[in-house]
């Protein structure tokens, strides 16, 4: 983390999990667990059905809410699509994009994802990019190679200062939900050589402020080490996010 440079952020992603009438009881345990000041922007992403709840639930413990998806198009007929307009609308702060189980199971690639960053970015709505290579890529000694494109992609036509409203996620795809997690040192070279894309792209002083965080099993006793890496600016983290005493304790690890 670099607090003189960046915010840090931890953000959870609930994918098709929980249910709005389970947020309050949530936030009830997450307060009592979370400390009084807190050195971080705290952010849960849920089904967007359930983002109004998130933003009476999460007032308390300053959670602001966020979306998981968004549709490329503006308005019309896109059955069963939400639009930015409509997440702004019900008050969403932030938005994934990008993320590997919708890039999966729904064949997005990298120029959806980079018409949907700019559709949020229209909206006040801040994208939470994911990019992330599988094994065997990584196998292959192509990860810089394939995070460079994906980032290349994902930002096209953004300008530095739309820059200054995204936050990129480094999501591993064989550590997303394997109980496997990058090394501190892998996360850290991987986000680190994203920052040097981006200071190629927009020059040092965007590169220096955009906010990159690690997404992989990150976990309450693995979130530290994590979090102590220059480049990795916080977390995105899905199964721990749904517990909240180990969400707390991944904020807590932002002040160590
Ligand atoms: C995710 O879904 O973005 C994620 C990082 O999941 P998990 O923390 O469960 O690996």
């Amino acid at each position: 983390m670099n607090r003189k440079y960046r915010k840090t952020v931890i953000a959870g992603n609930w994918k098709m999990n929980q249910t709005a009438s389970g947020i309050k009881p949530f936030m009830e345990e997450l307060k009592a667990e979370l400390p009084q000041t807190k050195s971080c922007d705290i952010v849960l992403c849920t089904p967007a059905v359930m983002i109004p709840a998130m933003i009476r639930g999460g007032k308390e413990c300053k959670v602001a809410a966020g979306g998981q998806d968004v549709s490329k198009y503006e308005k019309g007929a896109y059955t069963g699509e939400v639009s930015a307009d409509q997440l702004a609308d019900i008050g969403a702060k932030y938005c994934i994009v990008g993320h590997s189980e919708r890039r999966q199971y729904h064949h997005e690639d990298d120029m959806l994802v980079n018409a949907k960053a700019k559709a949020l970015l229209e909206k006040g709505i801040i994208p939470i990019i994911c990019v992330g290579e599988s094994l065997e890529q990584r196998e292959m000694d192509l990860t810089i190679e394939y995070i460079t494109y994906q980032v290349k992609a994902a930002l096209y036509g953004i300008s530095a200062q739309q820059l200054r409203h995204c936050i990129i996620a480094y999501e591993p795809i064989w550590a997303i939900g394997t109980g496997k997690t990058a090394t501190a040192q892998q996360a850290q070279e991987v986000c680190e050589a994203i920052r040097i894309v981006i200071r190629k792209m927009y020059g040092a002083r965007p590169a220096r402020a955009v906010s990159i965080l690690y997404g992989g099993s990150m976990n309450a006793k693995n979130a530290a080490e994590l979090l102590a890496q220059p480049d990795i600016d916080g977390g995105l983290i899905g199964g721990a996010s749904l517990k909240p005493a180990d969400f707390a304790q991944i904020v807590k690890a932002t002040t160590q």
